[in-house]
């Protein structure tokens, strides 16, 4: 089976010289990649999503606008949004929306409020979310049980977590994705959560263009690179990579409600 890559940003600039090219060489009959979730931080990220998912039969989109973005949102934008995810047939899910207090502009209660705004309007159109959580796990948690988030789910993205706080994601029956991290040296809490992660629970990703795995760090990333984060998985799993291939690319086609193909 290929692999199904549930977040990558190829609306960004680092592919404008071959978007198209590479698009097509990945997702082609050779290709290794089944279906592609572009998932849009800022509102322009959302238009251009919505695009390459028109342009593309096997790329699907997320809207919805990364914490570090909401500065300038307005209800307008919401409702934008909500039209969008209510009238485009490929909008899987709301995302990436969240809490980021590493950088911590702009403010936290800003942050929250849109946070919040985003998950009301992911309950109304009920499609699952995908969640950007830096620095800021209590939080995270704590909004999304107010919330009721579990109603429709989604992904806990690029996890970086510990494992207690993996127990309270999987019990509002969230997925956790998976990406470049894991290869990194310095990994040894993900590597904890993972062990304590089922399979039947895990997503791949690579958050291209930004965290490429080993051996490739610092490069533009790609997703033909999560053949390497497949394989550290497995190694941790005691799994083969074909096995965490296939058991992720389940995983995805479940919680975004697709039809397997
Ligand atoms: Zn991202």
């Amino acid at each position: 089976m290929k692999i199904f890559e549930t977040h990558a940003h190829y609306d960004d600039e680092a592919f404008d010289r071959d978007r198209d090219s590479l698009l097509c060489e990945m997702l082609g009959a050779s290709g290794i990649i089944d279906f592609i979730v572009n998932v849009g931080a800022s509102w322009q990220g959302c238009v251009d999503s919505l695009k390459l998912a028109d342009q593309y039969e096997k790329v699907y989109a997320a809207i919805g606008v990364h914490p570090s973005e909401v500065g300038e949102l307005s209800e307008q934008d919401i409702e934008w949004l909500k039209n969008k995810a209510v009238s485009h047939s490929k909008v899987l899910a709301i995302g990436e929306i969240g809490l980021d207090y590493h950088y911590d502009t702009p403010s936290r209660e800003v942050q929250k409020k849109w946070f919040i705004e985003q998950l009301k309007l992911a309950k109304q159109v009920c499609k699952p979310v995908i969640i950007h959580s830096r620095e800021a796990c209590q939080d995270t948690i704590e909004i999304l049980k107010q919330e009721q988030a579990m109603r429709v789910g989604g992904i806990v993205h690029c996890y970086s977590y510990s494992k207690e706080a993996a127990r309270d994601f999987l019990q509002m029956g969230f997925y956790i994705g998976i990406g470049g991290v894991i290869t990194f040296k310095n990994a040894k809490k993900l590597v904890e959560a993972l062990e304590y992660i089922p399979i039947e629970r895990i997503v791949l990703e690579t958050d291209s263009p930004y965290l490429a795995p080993q051996p490739n760090r610092g490069k533009r990333n790609d997703s033909r690179n999560i053949t390497f984060i497949a394989e550290r998985l497995a190694q941790i799993k005691g799994l083969c990579a074909a096995e965490v291939i296939d058991k992720t690319h389940e995983n995805a086609v479940k919680l975004f409600g697709l039809k397997h193909t």
